[in-house]
């Protein structure tokens, strides 16, 4: 019997972790499977990717995850990386947002509420007041920023609930959709009437707030291992074009037009790269794709002496509110988030640029990002000694933007494709932006196909 043809496009940690999960089944199930994970760029990892450069170890993307999710801690632990994992130093609790040019600790919890000055004493009372907000209105899917204006006042939505947003997704509050974006958010308030008294049931039954974690090599350690594990399955710089039947299979044309042909195939690349592949197959599926908006990110490492940081990096870092109108969204002080990210005696600060509010950024030279990063940098926290190590990274589809409507878009995809069996989307752009959702998907859509394939009925490979 020939083995089933399974191609994963993208070799981001989507279809890594798809790939992997479904060998691993296969393996187990004593059943032969012909993979194949064809992803255009030179190297694997998409947005995951971590280098170590003059000694700092620097982020590309995602810089780290939360220890929440089953299925991405029942990964680690399959690949036995369990020992590698870095948990974020208490100190790292410490958030800040930049408002009135000042740097200003989030409140988390009853003391820092008190003495913060990220809000005003109104704005806090309001903030008190959320167990008795008014509920959710019928029949209406509210925005990020009418959820919060409801529940926690004006003030705390525009100065942390946006800024978070702008950190978190790179979006804009006013047009992300709460039920879409935040799931958990709508829940907690379904299920207790109020985010207050949902906090402190999880924390009542022993639920306490999650760590953040990384690798000691950073987040290209579970890509890389990924990877090693699969071998010659995985080709780079195969960037498949445009998607074709062939037969009751599939052909995919890559790159000059070298096809690979396959039974199944999952397309795990953003829905805007595979909207390209799809357009002759079906253009309302095509069109359908195109519909799921992207806000584009610039990243720019920077790596200093210690002595050149004016202010002590007691924290995560900050996000800068809108009104203050800078191309910066936000800094992570990487050198106090994780231990092991710069050498002894200096500091690594990652500036996150652009995102929705300052897409332009994001089309700018390298030199024109770095200049942007440095003087805000110097405005904010008053760093002005040139930079030992300097990174860039653009990513201009950093980050899908679930808006209002996501819901019915993401339907819409998922019941267009029932006319084409045997090809299937998955990934960020439809269930969740994080590192998490994203392990969460490719092993889900893993557990999928082995049931199509063997009728398997355990859960993903642990
Ligand atoms: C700057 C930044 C910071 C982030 N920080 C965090 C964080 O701290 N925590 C967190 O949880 N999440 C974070 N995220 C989100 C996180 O990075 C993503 O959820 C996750 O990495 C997405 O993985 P993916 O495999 O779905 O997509 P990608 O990483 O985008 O991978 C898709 C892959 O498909 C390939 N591809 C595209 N087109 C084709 C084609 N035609 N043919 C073949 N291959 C193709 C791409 O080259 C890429 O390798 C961040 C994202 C960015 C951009």
């Amino acid at each position: 019997m020939t083995p089933p043809r399974i191609v994963v496009v993208g070799a981001g940690v989507t279809g890594l972790s798809l790939a992997y999960t479904l060998q691993e089944d296969a393996r187990r199930a004593g059943a032969p499977l012909s993979l194949t994970v064809l992803e255009a760029a030179p190297r694997i990892g998409g947005h995951a990717h971590s280098t170590r450069v003059d000694g700092f170890l620097v982020e590309a993307g995602p810089n780290g995850f939360l220890n929440r999710e089953p299925q991405v801690m029942a990964l680690i632990e399959s690949l036995g990386l369990g020992p590698r994992l870095v948990e974020a130093r208490p100190e790292a609790k410490r958030r800040f947002i930049l408002r009135g040019g000042k740097l200003c600790q989030v409140p988390d919890g009853p003391a820092t509420l008190i003495t913060t000055p990220a809000l005003s004493w109104r704005a806090k009372l309001r903030l008190m007041y959320e167990p008795f907000a008014p509920g959710p209105p019928a029949g209406v899917e509210e925005t990020i920023h009418e959820f919060a204006t409801r529940r926690i006042g004006a003030e705390a939505a525009e100065m942390l609930v946006d800024a978070a947003v702008s950190g978190i997704s790179a979006g804009d509050s006013r047009r992300l959709s709460v039920s879409a974006q935040f799931p958990m958010m709508t829940e907690m308030e379904r299920d207790h009437g109020s985010l207050v008294k949902a906090m402190f049931a999880r924390r009542s039954k022993g639920q306490g707030p999650s760590k953040l974690l990384s690798f000691d090599e950073g987040m290209g350690t579970l890509t890389g291992e990924l990877a090693a594990r699969l071998g010659e399955a995985v080709r780079v710089t195969a960037p498949v074009r445009s998607i074709e039947r062939a037969g009751s299979g599939w052909r995919l044309i890559v790159n000059g037009g070298d096809t690979v042909e396959a039974d199944h195939v999952v397309l795990t690349v953003a829905a805007r790269g595979a909207a390209p592949m799809l357009r002759d197959l079906d253009p309302v599926l095509a069109s359908s794709l195109e519909g799921v908006g992207y806000a584009g990110i610039a990243v720019v490492a920077l790596g200093y002496d210690v002595s050149d940081v004016p202010r002590a990096l007691d924290g995560y870092g900050y996000l800068v509110t809108r009104p203050e109108e800078m191309a910066t969204l936000g800094v992570v002080w990487e050198s106090s988030l994780f231990p092991g990210r710069a050498p002894e005696g200096k500091a690594l600060l990652r500036v996150m640029l652009g995102g929705s509010r300052r897409p332009d950024i994001v089309g700018t030279s390298d030199a024109g990002k770095v200049d942007a990063a440095r003087q805000e940098l110097s405005r904010v926290m008053g760093v002005t000694a040139v930079p030992r190590h300097v990174s860039v990274f653009t990513w201009p589809g950093a980050i899908a933007q679930y808006t209002v409507g996501h819901q019915e878009r993401r339907a819409s995809i998922m019941d267009r494709l029932r006319l084409h069996p045997g090809l299937a989307v998955c990934g960020t752009s439809y269930d969740g932006v994080s590192f998490n959702h994203a392990v969460k998907s490719g092993r889900l859509m893993a557990r999928q196909l082995a049931q199509q394939l063997w009728g398997d009925e355990r859960q993903p490979a642990a």
